[in-house]
C-alpha cells in the first residue's frame, strides 16, 4: 500500500490502491529470488524486457509474503529493465496481476515450520508474462527508489507489532509464574524469574522510545532522512523479541513450545525479522558506515588534553 500511495499515478491508485484500501483484495511485494543473494538488491535477476507497449517478465521469486493467499490479486515485482545501467538504476518495479498468463504459484512456503495463515508465503515463477507499460510503478530504473519507499515504513511497522507482542509476552510470564509452584514457592518468587521480567521491561521501554524516535524522524525527514533510525530499530527490536520470547518459553516450561501459547511463534517471528527486510549484518554495516570518524587522533585526544600526564 505504501509503495502505491507514494509512487503510483492517479490512474494506478484508482485501479490498484483503492480496492486494497477497501479490503476487497490483497497484494504482495516480490523482490527476493532463490538463485541470488537477495540481501544485496542489485543482484535481483528477474528480467523485464520492453516489447512495444508491454514488458515481458521472466524469473523466479520466493518467500513472497501474501502471494499464496487466495485473494492476492496482484504483485509488485522488481526486475532488471536495463542491465547496462548504473548498479542502482538497472531495476524497475511493475504491477503484475496474479492471473496474468505465465504467472505460476509453485508452492506455499513455511518459516521454521510455521504457516503464515494471515499472509501465506509463496514461491512464484514468471514465464513470458506480458504486462502493459502503464503498470510500471515509478519511472523505469527507479526500482530501488520504490523498494526503499516501501521498506522504511514496513520495517517500523514490524517493530511496532513486535513491541506489542513483547508486552503480551511479559503479561504471559507474569500470569504463568504467579500460578505455578515448584520446590515450595511460586515461580514468580524466584529471583531469576523476577530478573528476567524486569530486564524484559527495561529492554522493551528502550525499544519503544527508539521506535517513537524513528517514527518521528520518518515523519520529519522521510525515509532518506530516517535511514539510520530505521536500521537501529530494525536490529534492536528483533533481537529483543527473540530474547524475551526465549525467557517466556523458559518460564512456561513445556507448554511454552506448544500451540497453547503464541510463544514459539514469537520466537520464530523474532528470528525471521533478523533476516527478512534485510539481514542484521546489512543494517549493522549501514549503521557503522554512518558513524562519524573523530577529527582528532588518540595522541591529541580531548581526553588527554583535559588530563595531562
Ligand atoms: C518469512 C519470510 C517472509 C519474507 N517475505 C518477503 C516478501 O514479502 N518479499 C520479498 O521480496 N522477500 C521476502 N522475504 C525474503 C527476505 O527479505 C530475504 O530472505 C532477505 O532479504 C535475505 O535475502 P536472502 O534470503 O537471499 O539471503 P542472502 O542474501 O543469501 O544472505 C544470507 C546471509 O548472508 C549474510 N550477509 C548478506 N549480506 C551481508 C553483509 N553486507 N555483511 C555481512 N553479512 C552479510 C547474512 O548473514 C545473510 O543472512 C521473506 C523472508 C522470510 C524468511
Amino acid at each position: 500500500m505504501i509503495a502505491l500511495q507514494n509512487c503510483a499515478t492517479p490512474e494506478q491508485k484508482t485501479r490498484w490502491l483503492a480496492p486494497l484500501l477497501n479490503a476487497e483484495t490483497r497484494s504482495a511485494f516480490g523482490m527476493t529470488e532463490p538463485d541470488v543473494a537477495s540481501s544485496d538488491a542489485t543482484n535481483i535477476a528477474t528480467r523485464m524486457v520492453r516489447d512495444g507497449d508491454h514488458y515481458v517478465i521472466n524469473g523466479r521469486k520466493w518467500f513472497i509474503t501474501g502471494a499464496a493467499h487466495p485473494r492476492c490479486s496482484f504483485l509488485i515485482v522488481m526486475g532488471v529493465t536495463d542491465a547496462g545501467a548504473e548498479r542502482t538504476s538497472r531495476h524497475s518495479c511493475i504491477i503484475v496481476p496474479m492471473d496474468a498468463p505465465g504467472v505460476r504459484l509453485v508452492r506455499r512456503l513455511r518459516w521454521m515450520g510455521c504457516e503464515d495463515h494471515v499472509a501465506p508465503i509463496g514461491e512464484l515463477v514468471f514465464e513470458n508474462v506480458q504486462v502493459p507499460v502503464e503498470n510500471l510503478l515509478g519511472a523505469e530504473g527507479e526500482g530501488f527508489k520504490v523498494a526503499q519507499v516501501r521498506l522504511g515504513p514496513a520495517r517500523i511497522h514490524h517493530c511496532m507489532r513486535s513491541i506489542g507482542l513483547c508486552e503480551l509476552l511479559i503479561e504471559l510470564m507474569m500470569a504463568r509464574a504467579a500460578e505455578r509452584s515448584a520446590f515450595g514457592r511460586t515461580v514468580i518468587q524466584y529471583d531469576t524469574v523476577q530478573r528476567w521480567i524486569a530486564e524484559a521491561r527495561v529492554e522493551l521501554e528502550q525499544a519503544r522510545l527508539l521506535a517513537y524516535r524513528c517514527a518521528w524522524r520518518l515523519d520529519q525527514a522521510g525515509h532518506h532522512g530516517a535511514w539510520r533510525d530505521v536500521s537501529l530499530i530494525k536490529v534492536a527490536v528483533p533481537a529483543m523479541l527473540q530474547k524475551i520470547a526465549d525467557r517466556a518459553m523458559q518460564v512456561f516450561g513445556a507448554m511454552g513450545g506448544s500451540d497453547d501459547t503464541p510463544i514459539h511463534q514469537a520466537l520464530a517471528w523474532g528470528r525471521l525479522l533478523r533476516i527478512g527486510d534485510g539481514p542484521d549484518e546489512v543494517h549493522l554495516r549501514q549503521i557503522f558506515r554512518m558513524e562519524p570518524m573523530p577529527d582528532w587522533s588518540i595522541a591529541n585526544s580531548p581526553y588527554l588534553a583535559a588530563h595531562p600526564a
